[in-house]
């Protein structure tokens, strides 16, 4: 059979988070067959009944389309998906551990739960962020298992990071810049095993090299390097603009003229050049962290992403020392934005979480504005906080406004309007969202990022 002959693929995701129900759902989209796997059951049964479990523009519709078709459906019971499908992507969390290196307990369990039930060949394909190594040491895992049992199958282990972000990750998962897949040329595995796992992903990956987005074949080690410095390279040009901000402000510039005028050199480009308070979420600080315990391990240093991770923390506390010295006692504070940036609702390494403990420490009434990070804010902050209807509502009698994130509704926002709900006139502006001009014009006093002001 040629491989442009292949029936659509059956697979399992495993992990139904932001990268697997994403994945999931958008591999039904392209024509699989696809059964979305999650150990939590409330939220396996929130996905059947056609419900997103995440904010990510476009998703829900698409989950409901996969449902009708027949193409998508959710399990909590792995043990009785394994054996239907051609390959099973593992997509579960792999957070920090005490040290910042990954904790992979979830990837090894789904690994040999795997193992333990396959009855026929099989590929087991990574995709969450793990370690140099952590392919070939789910393969030892898998093969060990698969010995004690006596069974001859195989299951090779592919290593195939995601790139997507967060708020755009349909479209960057429909339309991925590239796809990198690490398979190993020479394990001990039968041949044929590594050119079906090739195969098995060229087919899988067809309609997105159709339309002419790269499929990159490395080495498992290379793929699970690749993600790692793609996220610390671009978490260093953050802290690379963000460094010159107090530079700009004890200099009388402007940071945004200069990030303008570096980012229109071809050589550098503009994004990833805009100034704030530092990169948050749950991918950019955790994979900072890890990839310098990965260097350390090998008695290694990388200091420009130490220094990268360094920035980062100072940008976040720079602002909020601002903040704090502004305010009079027991201050009445207005937060806009709580997710750890705009179109999620994602609050994992969010400003919002570092600033509103610090304000309530300070005795501070906070009250709190977010199109759609609430529902998870109010599990971190119940009672401690208030929530407002809307942004404007969240300014009333506020003393200063903190602007965390960039959503929208707060870019329209009519700030003649700001000024006269509230108490005060501060409007701290942690994304360099408003023209200055436009905040002082309203009446109030602007503070920006890296603007002397
Ligand atoms: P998440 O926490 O949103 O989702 C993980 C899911 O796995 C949860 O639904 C959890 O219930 C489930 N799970 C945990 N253990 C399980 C098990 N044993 N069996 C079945 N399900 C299990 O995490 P995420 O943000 O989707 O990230 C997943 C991985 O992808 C991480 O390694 C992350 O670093 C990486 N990644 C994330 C992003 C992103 O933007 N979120 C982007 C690229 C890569």
């Amino acid at each position: 059979m040629t491989s442009a002959t292949l029936p659509p693929m059956k697979l399992a995701v495993v992990g139904t988070g932001y990268v697997g129900l994403v994945t999931a759902t958008c591999f039904a989209e392209l024509g699989h067959s696809v059964i979305g796997v999650d150990i939590d059951e409330a939220k396996i049964k929130t996905l059947q009944s056609g419900k997103s479990t995440i904010y990510e523009p476009g998703l829900e519709e698409l989950i409901q389309r996969g449902l009708q078709s027949g193409l998508l459906s959710f399990t909590a019971q792995l043990t009785e998906v394994i054996n239907d499908v051609d390959m099973i992507f593992s997509a579960v969390a792999t957070p920090p551990d005490e040290g910042y290196r990954a904790d992979l307990r979830a990837v090894f369990s789904v690994a040999e739960a795997v193992a333990k039930q396959a009855t026929k060949d099989l590929l087991f394909v990574n995709k969450s962020t793990v370690p140099v190594g952590t392919a070939l040491k789910c393969e030892e895992r898998i093969k060990k298992i698969l010995t004690e049992r006596g069974v001859n199958i195989e299951i090779p282990v592919v290593s195939n990071p995601e790139f997507l972000r967060e708020g755009m990750a349909v479209q960057d998962t429909l339309v991925p810049d590239r796809v990198i897949v690490g398979i190993h040329p020479s394990t001990s595995l039968r041949t044929s095993s590594n050119e079906r796992a090739k195969k098995l992903l060229e087919e899988l990956y067809r309609p997105i090299t159709r339309i002419g987005r790269p499929l990159l074949f490395m080495s498992r080690e290379s793929a699970e390097i690749v993600k790692y410095a793609a996220n610390s390279y671009l978490a260093t040009r953050i802290s690379f603009i963000n460094m010159l901000t107090e530079f700009a402000e004890l200099s009388g510039a402007d940071i945004r003229d200069i990030a303008a005028g570096i980012g229109l050199d071809h050589r550098i480009g503009p994004k990833f050049l805009h100034a704030g308070i530092g990169y948050g979420g749950s991918c950019f600080p955790k994979d900072v962290k890890a990839f310098l315990a990965a260097a350390a391990d090998r008695g290694l240093t990388f200091p420009i992403i130490e220094a990268t991770d360094a920035i980062n923390r100072r940008q976040r506390e720079r602002f909020f020392a601002k903040i704090l010295k502004s305010l009079p006692k027991k201050a009445r504070v207005c937060v806009w934005g709580l997710s750890f940036k705009p179109r999620t609702d994602d609050m994992r390494e969010a400003p919002s979480l570092d600033l509103i403990p610090l304000l309530l420490k300070n005795d501070c009434t906070v009250t709190a504005f977010d199109p759609f990070a609430m529902e998870n804010a109010k599990k971190v902050f119940p009672k401690e906080v208030h929530y407002a209807a809307t942004a404007l509502d969240a300014a009333k009698d506020a003393d200063a406004v903190v602007l965390l994130t960039e959503w929208d509704v707060f870019r329209g926002i009519d700030l003649k309007e700001v000024k006269k709900i509230m108490n005060g006139r501060n409007l701290f502006d942690g994304r360099n969202v408003y023209e200055p001009e436009d905040v002082e014009g309203a009446g109030m006093a602007y503070h920006g990022i890296g603007m002397g002001r």
